[in-house]
């Protein structure tokens, strides 16, 4: 088994990781970058780039590769304007050069440059390229994947899991630690606005608000059962994946301070995790106001952490099981399993939850009276 984990550019990281059981590659990028990411606050933790190259060299000598992310879910169409090509060009040739080991992308075209100019790279395919069926996946394998990103969507239909496992020769990953809605209305706009807001030359300028994660948390602890609904795989299910020829595990959350990266990884390594299931998801916070102003002179964000979930791991043996027989995406509307488990398991402090709740209710009325763009 290997993990896939992200790093927040903290040293310390490196030596706690290289002690894990399983073998280990971190994934980063630079705050902003040429290609953008699709997948963090653009508030994350900067890095000069010879800082980067420094860390990527320490990861080495401590035995963990690493994945650069170049997975926007577009660039806008400055992929063709000449200038930002060629700095393109340069931007590749300098993660080449600092050796990365592979490269993590979403743009079908990007997949084919990078192929055909820097076949030293290895590449991944991105969640945010949606791969969720057979034909998707043999689709980016001929393009030249090496190995893809499942979309989290299908962590728990495992009809699909296994069918694409047999139809590919490429590596499978899936998202183990996930707190992303199931079938998220606002992920595709989210990972755009994500995407724009990381490059270095888009005329953006890094402007962006956090509404959809605002959005989601809300719907999150709005009904309980939305956390239930989420595809997190527990560290305890990961045997069943392996079973069915996937043995990479992604553990999401650039954003997350050292030690919960730590917990997170160490309880997939070890396949248990005892106590709060919560501890160790991607639990998102999100920023109330501007993140980054751009051009708009807009004053900066508020940190909003959301109030602590207990969700009983040891209680969810078995959980997993009904999945199996379930069809999640024609039957959720008159299914109950996981609102009961919900019910059962999910611990909160009432109080707590509604005055959050009431705080991102008055941080959304204010986006869409519009009042930010006429004071
Ligand atoms: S659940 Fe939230 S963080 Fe995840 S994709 Fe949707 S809006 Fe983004
Ligand atoms: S269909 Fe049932 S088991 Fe599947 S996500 Fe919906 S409530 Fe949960």
């Amino acid at each position: 088994m290997r993990l896939l984990v992200p790093t927040n550019w903290d040293p310390a990281l490196i030596e706690r990781l290289s002690r894990l059981d399983a073998g280990v590659d971190l994934y980063g990028v630079l705050t902003t970058s040429l290609i953008g990411t699709g997948g963090s606050s653009p508030d994350n933790v900067d890095m000069a780039k010879g800082q980067a190259e420094e860390y990527i060299t320490r990861a080495h000598a401590a035995g963990l590769n690493f994945d650069y992310l170049l997975n926007a879910p577009s660039m806008s169409n400055m992929e063709w304007d000449k200038s930002t090509h060629r700095e393109l060009i340069e931007h590749l040739d300098w993660i080449t050069c600092i050796g990365v080991d592979s490269v993590t992308v979403t743009i079908p075209y990007l997949v084919e440059l990078i192929k055909r100019q820097f076949p030293q790279l290895k590449i991944r395919i991105s969640t945010i390229a949606h791969v969720h069926n057979v034909a998707r996946a043999r689709f980016f394998e001929s393009l030249g994947a090496d190995s893809i990103n499942l979309d989290f969507h299908v962590n728990r239909d495992f009809r699909t899991l296994e069918a694409i496992t047999k139809a590919v020769e490429c590596e499978i990953i899936v998202l183990a630690n996930n707190l992303c809605l199931y079938q998220c209305p606002y992920e595709y706009y989210h990972h755009d606005g994500l995407g724009h807001a990381s490059q270095s030359y888009n005329p953006v300028h890094g402007c962006y608000v956090d509404y959809c994660t605002i959005r989601c948390t809300l719907d999150r602890l709005s009904d309980m059962s939305e956390n239930i609904k989420c595809r997190w795989i527990r560290p305890e299910d990961l045997h069943l994946y392996e079973d069915i020829g996937i043995g990479m595990f992604k553990i999401s959350g650039r954003a997350m301070p050292t030690e919960r990266i730590l917990r997170a990884a160490a309880a997939y390594s070890s396949r248990h995790y005892e106590g709060n299931l919560h501890d160790i998801l991607n639990a998102l916070a999100p920023k109330i106001g501007f993140v980054n102003a751009g051009p708009t002179g807009a004053t900066g964000h508020t940190p909003a952490p959301p109030p602590e979930l207990y969700i009983d791991n040891q209680a969810l043996d078995g959980f997993i099981d009904f999945f199996r027989k379930q069809n999640c995406l024609s039957e959720c509307y008159r299914c109950d399993y996981c609102r009961k488990t919900a019910d059962r398991l999910i611990r909160f402090d009432r109080n707590q939850v509604d005055e959050y709740v009431a705080r991102l209710t008055g941080a959304l009325d204010s986006l869409s009276d519009s009042a930010f763009a006429t004071a």
